[in-house]
């Protein structure tokens, strides 16, 4: 499953970082998933539980946030949202360009030391 590993990537950098700053515990993981990354969040949300297992990261509160796609015209410069990564300018039919809305990273750690 493409989640498992990219939940497993997320963790080996989490607790790579919680042993890096000497934390005995992670609280919290904040990550930004978005809508285009091709990611289910509900599966990386249990993916992330079951990596963290026996970790430093193990029970962590997971706050994950979607960031909505958004695509730009190269012509007009209309900023418009994307369902699919191919999408056409509503006011002059150019395809728009993605901004935003294929990131997935890990925004900040809170540990305890
Ligand atoms: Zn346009």
């Amino acid at each position: 499953m493409h989640e498992m590993s990219l939940a497993q990537s997320i963790m080996e950098l989490v607790t790579a970082e919680a042993e890096a700053a000497g934390a005995r515990r992670v609280n919290r993981i904040e990550l930004e998933v978005g809508t285009l990354a091709g990611v289910m969040v509900d599966s990386l949300r249990f993916c992330l539980e079951a990596a963290g297992r026996e970790t430093v990261a193990a029970g962590a509160e997971l706050a994950i946030h979607e960031i909505a796609a958004i695509g730009r015209c190269p012509v007009c410069g209309a900023m418009e949202s994307m369902a699919g990564l191919i999408a056409s300018c509503p006011r002059c039919g150019q395809y728009l360009v993605l901004e935003n809305g294929r990131e997935l990273r890990v925004v900040s750690i809170t540990v305890d030391e």
